[in-house]
């Protein structure tokens, strides 16, 4: 299996070893291997996205290979079974961010907005990536932004190269904008994947209803931006915005709700049979039998000149490690005298 593949099957292996290759040097990374009664895969498994890793059998391996959609199925109909799994997808993902040598980088300026709106989009939706700053100096930055060239780029693996990245471009090249299919209708299209949307996203799925979460910019909303979460029903000490609302989607993942993103929804209208129907910023329609919208907040902007061109580009509407990175060795000013700019606050 190679980086930047569809993890479109579930590999079970009944014999052998398989490890993980560094996709450069092409020697095993580490000592320990997958083997009999063990599985491939990590959490991007449940929606289907790209595979970041590369593996291969090291000796003669014998393995199952199941196609995803049964697999899913199957989860479905066994909760043994899909507890097992997610426990072990979901340690691989952090794993992945544990080790820090992820196989998606990010080449750009830490100024540029456009480099920030891709690396903002990657983080809050937990993509692991390393980001490398053409303006850095430290040695390995300097070495890899001269030899992949010093534009802004997202790297995949070795073989594939995005130029001008943007949120919506690494979404397809990273699988997580799904194809919708236009004709399509589902049951339930929920419009905004804040703690709301993911709640229902939940449910539905939950009570078999066939759900589809639209999210414009990353599953969590403002949740999403909140360092420390302590009113929330079940954690006793607390929980960050993005690990509850994180939590949540895979569990409606595994339930089968699915989640596009970004993709803002941009009108709504009514079949003649009842169905609503939405229009997407690129002009795709979806319908659905039933449409919850959980939109959240716009915020309210500062009668400032020159916002539209700050913005994300040194104004930021939130205060997470992200935003923390790219305000280093400066000075911020908080705006604000709520929760929010205290938590913004203490947290830089
Ligand atoms: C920094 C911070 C800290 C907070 N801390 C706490 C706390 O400790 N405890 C607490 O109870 N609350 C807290 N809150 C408030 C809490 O996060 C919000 O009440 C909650 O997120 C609201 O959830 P929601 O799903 O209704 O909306 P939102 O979180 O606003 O989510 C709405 C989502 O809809 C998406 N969207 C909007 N329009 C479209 C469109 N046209 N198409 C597609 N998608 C769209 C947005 O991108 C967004 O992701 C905090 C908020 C912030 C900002």
């Amino acid at each position: 299996m190679d980086i930047g593949e569809a993890m479109d099957r579930f590999v079970y292996v009944l014999e052998g070893d398989i490890e993980i290759a560094n996709p450069y040097t092409g020697e095993r990374m580490f000592q320990s291997s997958l083997g009999p009664t063990q599985f491939l895969g990590e959490i991007g498994f449940l929606s289907g996205s790209t595979n970041y890793l590369r593996m291969r059998a090291a000796v003669d391996t014998r393995v199952i290979e199941a196609p995803r959609a049964g697999v899913l199925e199957l989860m479905s109909r066994v909760p043994e079974l899909s507890d097992h799994i997610i426990t072990v997808f979901a340690a691989r993902r952090r794993k992945q961010f544990e080790l820090g040598n992820a196989a998606v980088k990010v080449i750009g300026a830490d100024r540029d907005a456009a480099v920030q709106a891709v690396e903002r989009f990657l983080s809050r939706n937990r993509i692991p990536f390393q980001s490398y700053d053409l303006d850095g100096a430290d040695p390995e930055t300097v070495q890899v932004c001269t030899l992949i060239g010093r534009e802004p780029a997202v790297i995949l693996g070795v073989a594939t190269r995005l130029e001008d990245p943007t949120p919506r471009k690494v979404a397809q090249y990273l699988g997580l904008d799904l194809a919708i299919c236009a004709q399509r209708t589902y049951d339930l299209v929920i419009v905004g994947g804040g703690p709301a949307g993911v709640a229902a996203a939940v449910y539905a799925g939950s009570e078999g209803i066939e759900a589809l979460v639209v999210e414009d910019t990353a599953v969590g909303g403002q949740a999403g931006t909140s360092s420390r979460i302590e009113n929330y029903m079940g954690f006793p000490t607390g929980i960050s915005g993005t690990d509850l609302t994180w939590r949540g989607q895979v569990q409606a993942m595994k339930f089968g709700t699915r989640f596009v993103m970004p993709r803002r929804v941009e009108g709504l209208s009514r079949r003649e049979d009842g169905a609503y129907c939405i229009t997407l910023d690129d002009g795709d329609e979806l319908c659905a039998r039933a449409l919850l919208v959980a939109t959240g907040v716009q915020y309210r902007r500062l009668p400032l000149a020159n916002l539209e061109e700050l913005e994300g580009a040194g104004i930021f509407y939130s205060a997470t490690e992200m935003e923390a990175r790219f305000c280093a060795r400066t000075e911020a000013v908080v705006i604000g005298g709520g929760n929010s700019a205290g938590q913004a606050a203490m947290y830089l």
